[in-house]
């Protein structure tokens, strides 16, 4: 069975009081659920974070890491160096990241197997653009980027793999994908991932939905076969937005 999971990418948001601050409300708002539930702070509390969430089942991811193991990259962030602070997830590719940051799937692929080297969860993004959506082009463009950062993997190394499906025209905008646009593309990376190994691997990955996600829409877009949680911004900030959306299910 796949699992269920609600993530908050805080992006660069939250000092380190307001990280404090959040949690403790998180965890006053947290029930235990068979949802995994997952918050992924900035670099400067991941720490603080992963102390204040020990004991409880809500996981910490961090929103980036370089692929290298150790060296001469200044400001980067790796694995071990995540690892050694209890965080075992990482997002990789968010739109963000490839929009302001140049990151391209042959660099996530990379990304992607240190993650793994290091037995870490990935959660991988992609999605398409508005332009892409309006030329009718976005279920060629989706599987590129799957296939170009993730079909190199055996088929092993998927039980570490979560996908997150995030329409770049509806990340941040207020834009929603409709559950029906969210179902579809979710389908069609299940049956891309049948086609390239198995249709029961297919049936065990997580896919999450992402863009502009909120108490009022998730019911509706969680209830959808195919979607298996979601990736949530803006309205992670909010600890009873955020437990709201986890109840969602
Ligand atoms: C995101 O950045 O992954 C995201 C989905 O943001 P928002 O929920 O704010 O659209």
């Amino acid at each position: 069975m796949r699992k269920q999971i609600v993530a908050g990418n805080w992006k660069m948001n939250n000092d380190y009081v307001d990280s404090e601050l959040l949690i403790s409300k998180l965890l006053e708002h947290h029930h235990h659920s068979t949802t995994d539930v997952i918050v992924a702070p900035p670099f400067t509390n991941i720490l603080a974070v992963t102390n204040s969430l020990k004991g409880s089942s809500i996981a910490v991811a961090a929103q980036n890491m370089h692929y290298a193991e150790s060296g001469a990259f200044t400001g980067e962030v790796s694995a071990s160096m995540l690892t050694s602070v209890g965080v075992h997830t990482v997002i990789l590719g968010h739109s963000e990241r490839r929009a302001y940051f140049n990151e391209t799937d042959a660099l996530l692929a990379k990304k992607v197997d240190t993650a793994l080297a290091h037995d870490m969860r990935v959660i991988f993004c992609f999605g398409e653009e508005l332009a892409d959506r309006k030329a009718g082009n976005e279920n060629e463009v989706v599987a590129s980027q799957i296939k170009n950062a993730l079909f190199h993997l055996p088929a092993s190394a998927w039980s570490q793999i979560v996908l997150a499906y995030e329409p770049v025209w509806a990340i941040g905008t207020g834009e929603t994908a409709t559950p029906d646009q969210a179902q579809d593309m979710h389908a069609f990376i299940r049956k891309t991932l049948a086609d390239q190994y198995s249709s029961a691997l297919a049936d065990e990955v997580s896919i999450l939905y992402g863009g502009s996600v909120k108490s009022a829409n998730a019911k509706e877009i969680f209830s959808k076969p195919d979607v298996d949680g979601g990736l949530i911004g803006g309205a992670a900030l909010d600890a009873e937005h955020f437990s709201a959306i986890v109840n969602s299910f």
